[in-house]
């Protein structure tokens, strides 16, 4: 296989896999994770275990190609067990810890991996639901705990690696599934790789850099973005298992580097203790995963003197554009597409190349982009165009500088009385209203116009449906102007911040026909 055009020169050119590339740069000596239970590991303590697992994987029978599946809380040693999968041939499947058994048992039947490690408190159930079908399940706590971490100590740290290449599937991350059900996305060793290089060069990652690390690790996010950029570039991570607010402003005198979802920022400013002294050994904060409200963006650069820096990824494609390090970051933009990544916008309808300027389907290429579906041939056809960009399912356009801005998901485009109405257009201008928190703007049936736009808003002062209302008025064609507002405490979101607007229709429009 040629050597890809993502691998930088000084990278060795017959570097044939993540696994080498890792080798190569990971920090042996150096206390890498410093964990929240007081547990640290070494570079070199890190790879040993990660061999060791990968040893005692291959007693359970693990070949080159089979599926592990972790269905675990975070810690190092969930890390370890990815790199040992990688080390031999095997194909890491990450499972967010808050699903139910039964949600654990769909995945297993789609994947059919040939290990299951679960928390100790679920191994009885487990044990006894999938022994029959041949799957063996081995238990991992978050303290290092566990029937998979006792079997390390009786195998050798030195691993033989298997052959991967480039092109060899790594992990299958499914996706969050807020519509139908999740699919499992295949990322390449290359995927992986190119990904972590073009971010470690984005946003100048070196040896000196602490990141504090707080997200889970069966996403995208915390598994590759945050892990591997710090791997990569020899720096090291404070591992904590939760975001906690408190701890955060602690460790940020320590720290150099955050990457964060949304939520860690909009709580984070609702802390006195956030202030210009306390992030003034931080180089930079990161945002991602869901939109970063531009009032956020603007509260946090006045407290900390930190403009947050804004990227845009997703589990099929790792990470796609980011707002420069050097040069302006602007609020509500998601930056300027990385190198090797080509995007492009597309009308939702004929799917003809708009320019740039326009607004249509986001589609991208480069070589984060994923390998398909797993043994889903025809969701992974239908996602791709003719000319091989992937049809992200989120709209948006570029302004004047190249800037990339989201305008929602294609799936929550609403159709009112055959008019497009983009949610986000709405949202962002009852969000400027004082009182408003937050909002979701979606379309409930209604009898005439097929989808009637509706607000959902959360309120911190008494703040009246006909007041905003009022206020939207001027600047919103009537077919835009929300049939309704509805207050809620809370909008319904997942683990990773994004709000959950199938949820809100399914809910809601049981209990309210807009007329
Ligand atoms: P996931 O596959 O769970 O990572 O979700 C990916 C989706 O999250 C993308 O397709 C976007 O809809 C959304 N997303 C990620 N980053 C951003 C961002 N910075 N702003 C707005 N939406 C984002």
């Amino acid at each position: 296989m040629a050597t890809p055009d993502w691998l930088p020169r000084a990278v060795d050119s017959v570097t044939p896999n993540f696994v080498e590339l890792l080798g190569q740069r990971l920090s042996q000596d150096k206390l890498i994770f410093q964990c929240d239970d007081a547990r640290n590991f070494t570079g070199l303590e890190f790879w040993s275990l990660s061999g060791r697992m990968g040893n005692v994987l291959r007693t359970f029978g693990a070949k080159p190609g089979d599926r592990i599946a972790v269905h675990c809380d975070k810690s190092v040693e969930v890390l370890a067990l990815f790199w040992a999968c990688l080390r031999i041939g095997c194909i890491y499947l990450p499972l967010n810890p808050a699903y139910t058994i039964g949600e654990t048992a769909y995945f297993v039947g789609d994947a059919e991996p040939c290990l299951l490690v679960c928390r100790p408190q679920e191994y009885a159930e487990y044990n006894v639901k999938f022994s029959a079908s041949g799957l063996k399940v081995v238990s991992l706590d978050d303290a290092g705990g566990g029937s998979l971490v006792d079997a390390v100590f009786a195998v050798s740290d030195s691993v033989t690696e298997a052959a991967s290449t480039w092109d060899d599937v790594a992990a299958i991350l499914y996706t969050s599934g807020t519509t139908g059900r999740s699919k499992g996305a295949m990322l390449t060793h290359g995927n992986l790789a190119s990904n972590a290089l073009a971010l470690v060069d984005a946003w100048q990652f070196t040896s000196s850099d602490v990141l504090i690390h707080a997200l889970p690790v069966f996403h995208t996010h915390g598994l590759f973005t945050a892990t591997n950029t710090v791997l990569l570039s020899g720096g090291s991570m404070l591992f904590r298992r939760k975001f906690d607010v408190e701890d955060v402003l602690n460790l940020m005198p320590q720290a150099t580097a955050m990457m964060g979802v949304p939520t860690f920022y909009s709580r984070l400013l609702q802390h006195p203790g956030l202030t210009r002294s306390c992030a003034e050994h931080m180089r930079l904060f990161v945002s991602g995963s869901a939109p970063l409200l531009a009032e956020t963006h603007h509260a946090f650069e006045k407290r900390t003197g930190h403009a947050i820096l804004e990227r845009y990824g997703m589990t099929e494609t790792s990470m796609n554009a980011s707002n420069p390090y050097q040069g302006a970051r602007r609020a509500g933009t998601v930056g300027l597409p990385l190198p090797h990544i080509d995007i492009r916008i597309t009308d939702l309808k004929s799917n003809r190349v708009l320019s740039h300027a326009e607004t249509g389907m986001i589609e991208l290429k480069g070589p984060n982009l994923f390998k398909g579906y797993w043994r889903n041939p025809e969701k992974t056809a239908e996602d791709m165009t003719a000319d091989g960009y992937f049809r992200t399912g989120d709209v948006g356009s570029f302004d004047e500088q190249g800037y990339l801005s989201i305008t929602g998901r294609a799936k929550d485009l609403i159709i009112t009385g055959g008019f497009n109405v983009y949610p986000k257009e709405i949202e962002d201008l009852i969000n400027a209203i004082p009182g408003v928190v937050e909002s979701a703007v979606i379309g409930l049936p209604h009898d005439d116009f097929g989808e009637a736009v509706t607000a959902v808003i959360v309120k911190n002062r008494d703040i009246e449906e006909a007041m905003i209302l009022e206020a939207l008025r001027p600047a919103l064609a009537k077919f835009k102007l929300p049939k309704r507002i509805l207050i809620q405490d809370s909008l319904p979101r997942n683990a990773m911040g994004k709000v959950q607007k199938a949820e809100l229709r399914r809910v809601l429009k049981s209990l309210y026909r807009p007329v």
